[in-house]
């Protein structure tokens, strides 16, 4: 059973790496990535979002082929370990079109949210 569990939290973003319990979404926070479409680079630095993110508080405000970035931050109530995850997007009308994720797991970006 720990097994399994192990082997799924490769692909469950929210599952703790270090108990393998599913985490509480902690903070969920939108912002603009002043990237447009067809130029799109990926990031995996820290530093660079920190950076260039500009917040924003709905997707209307995102102009139109510019990406989104969303940041969620997952605490384990178990062993309070905590995961901050960005996910890179492209609002299309009411689709989010997925182009990104990067996992940061320790502390590199809660100087920042
Ligand atoms: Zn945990």
């Amino acid at each position: 059973m720990k097994f399994l569990r192990k082997a799924r939290s490769i692909f469950h973003d929210d599952w703790c790496s270090k108990c393998y319990e599913q985490m509480d979404i902690y903070k969920k926070e939108l912002y603009m990535l002043p990237m447009m479409v067809g130029h799109y680079v990926s990031h995996s630095n820290p530093e660079y979002y920190k950076k260039n993110l500009i917040k924003v508080y709905t997707k209307k405000e995102i102009p139109i082929g510019t990406y989104a970035c969303g940041i969620y931050v997952y605490k384990c109530p178990y062993c309070n370990h905590k995961a901050t995850k960005l996910s890179i997007f492209l609002p299309v009308r009411d689709v989010e079109k997925s182009e990104d994720a990067f996992l940061f797991e320790n502390g590199e970006m809660d100087d920042f949210i």
